[in-house]
């Protein structure tokens, strides 16, 4: 990996705009390659407080600039960003995988959060409230929570971070970031990018560690902590939960989805067939608003398929720096077990493989993009997350079956759905159980838009003018007159 602005490759944790190397190290690998990268500082329960106590420090000062002022700050972070975007580009692909193309958009949608929260913060209003009664007057201030730990997964080790650090600087609270262990180098660099854009020390810290458990604990229980934001699996949202009940901490959880993708006999195929294809594919599958149940109704089910699968072909299987490749490679050996798992699981139960189903021999960590068509409820892969370029196809007679089968789920995060009907579109929009709901689009993110589960997929919102709101307090102020 060849680097034009070599700072952006660090090491080791950023504490107070410091690099603080602790007693050990972990190795970091390229999944296309398996090379070690280099490695990382592994930091304990010591470096976890430290950045706690600078963070709580920095909160005095960073929390009484004016928004403009940090606004400011912000933008300019912003801007070294996108002047990066070569690098942290190169960067990301290295280190989570996927293509070239699809990490920079990343970096740009990453970027953007920080863009739209500066903009944002200069718009964070109270409210004067019409009174009751003459002798008082009654009014709302809107103010930083504090101190914010955010832990993040290794899906999109830039844009999960940005989304949730961006609002929470921007309204003035400080924070602590533990990224995912498989992608702690984009966090390190957008650091080094902070400290370039003038933050202040303190403002921003990252901790980089295998014991993501023992530092959980220590992020989501602090008494000087007051906001934990969590993006990854249920699992462990459903911990950082408990634990941060011993303090009753505001929490935003991100956690997984099991996205239904509906395609209606009355869709456009062609655009069904392109919406599909981009949630379903995108970071080779690896995303939580991924569809990962494909729900095809009888009577338009051969047309579908058959266009379906001649676009699943034209997919391009490889090193993610390689030009034209479209699916790169799993993050690690436990994604690759987990798909044979399922497919496993799957085929015993009746579904029947019609592409791929295998380890590609690109590599170990490199895998066949795969139909298997016949999928039941009582198949695993209709309940976990697949988390891989695996598309399930199951098949409906109407609109309520549709609905039943993509509301039987724990989860409720994206879902999608195709139909020429308005009709259909509203009543659909409707009663499907999720927090996000695509019609005939399977690209539904944006800075502008709240993005957020319901369910066991978590709560609180990300981007949009609600983003904010998860990281300020509202306090109620009554004023006697006389
Ligand atoms: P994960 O295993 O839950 O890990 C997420 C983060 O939590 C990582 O930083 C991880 O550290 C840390 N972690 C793991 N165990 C912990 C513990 N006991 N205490 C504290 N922290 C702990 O999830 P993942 O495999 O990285 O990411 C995939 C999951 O994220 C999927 O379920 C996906 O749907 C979900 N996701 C949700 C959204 C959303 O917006 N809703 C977006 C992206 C991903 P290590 O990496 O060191 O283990």
């Amino acid at each position: 990996m060849q680097l034009v602005n070599t700072s952006l490759l660090q090491s080791s944790s950023f504490i107070n705009n410091e690099w603080v190397s602790s007693a050990g190290t972990f190795p970091v690998f390229n999944p296309a390659t398996g090379e070690k990268i280099i490695d990382v500082s592994d930091a304990g329960e010591a470096e976890a407080v430290q950045a706690i106590e600078m963070a709580t420090k920095a909160f005095v000062t960073w929390s009484a600039l004016t928004a403009k002022e940090r606004s400011d700050i912000l933008r300019k972070w912003f801007n070294l960003i996108i002047e990066n975007t070569n690098d942290l580009t190169l960067l990301l692909t290295t280190e989570q995988g996927k293509p070239l193309a699809e990490a920079k958009g990343e970096v740009a949608y990453g970027a953007s959060f920080i863009e739209w929260f500066a903009e944002e913060c200069r718009r964070v209003y109270g409210e004067v409230i019409p009174t009751p009664a003459n002798s008082k007057r009654m009014l709302t201030l809107q103010q930083p929570i504090g101190v914010v730990t955010a832990i993040t997964p290794w899906n999109f080790p830039i844009a999960m971070i940005t989304r949730k650090i961006a609002p929470a600087l921007a309204a003035g609270c400080t924070v602590v970031l533990k990224p995912a262990e498989d992608t702690p180098l984009c966090a390190l660099a957008l650091a080094w990018l902070a400290k370039e854009a003038g933050m202040p020390a303190g403002v921003l810290n990252v901790v980089t560690t295998l014991k993501a458990a023992e530092l959980g604990k220590v992020l989501t229980t602090h008494p000087l902590v007051k906001k934990v934001s969590f993006t990854g699996s249920t699992e462990v949202g459903k911990i950082l939960m408990g634990q941060a009940s011993s303090t009753v901490k505001k929490m935003s959880l991100e956690l997984g989805g099991n996205a239904p993708c509906i395609i209606f006999d009355d869709a456009d195929i062609a655009t069904a067939v392109k919406g599909t294809i981009a949630t379903k594919y995108r970071n080779a599958g690896q995303t939580c608003v991924c569809a990962n149940r494909i729900l095809v109704q009888k009577r338009i089910y051969d047309s579908f398929m058959k266009a379906y699968t001649e676009a699943v072909t034209q997919l391009v299987i490889g090193n993610g720096v390689e030009e034209g490749v479209t699916i790169g490679p799993l993050i690690n050996e436990e994604a690759i077990n987990k798909i044979k798992r399922l497919l496993y699981d799957a085929t015993e139960k009746g579904g029947v493989i019609t592409m791929g189903g295998k380890q590609h021999p690109l590599g170990e960590l490199f895998f066949e993009t795969t139909i298997i068509t016949g999928c039941t409820t009582d198949m695993l892969l209709s309940q976990e997350e697949i988390f891989g370029p695996v598309s399930a196809i199951y098949v409906f007679e109407d609109v309520a079956d549709a609905i039943a089968l993509a509301n039987n789920t724990q989860y409720g995060l994206a879902a999608y759905f195709f139909s020429e009907n308005i009709n259909r579109v509203w009543q659909v929009a409707e009663q499907l159980q999720y927090g996000i709901i695509g019609v005939n689009e399977g690209l539904i993110s944006h800075a502008e838009a709240p993005f957020g589960g319901i369910k066991e997929s978590g709560y609180g919102k990300e981007g949009s003018s609600y983003g904010i709101e998860e990281y300020l307090v509202t306090k109620y102020v009554c004023i006697g007159v006389r």
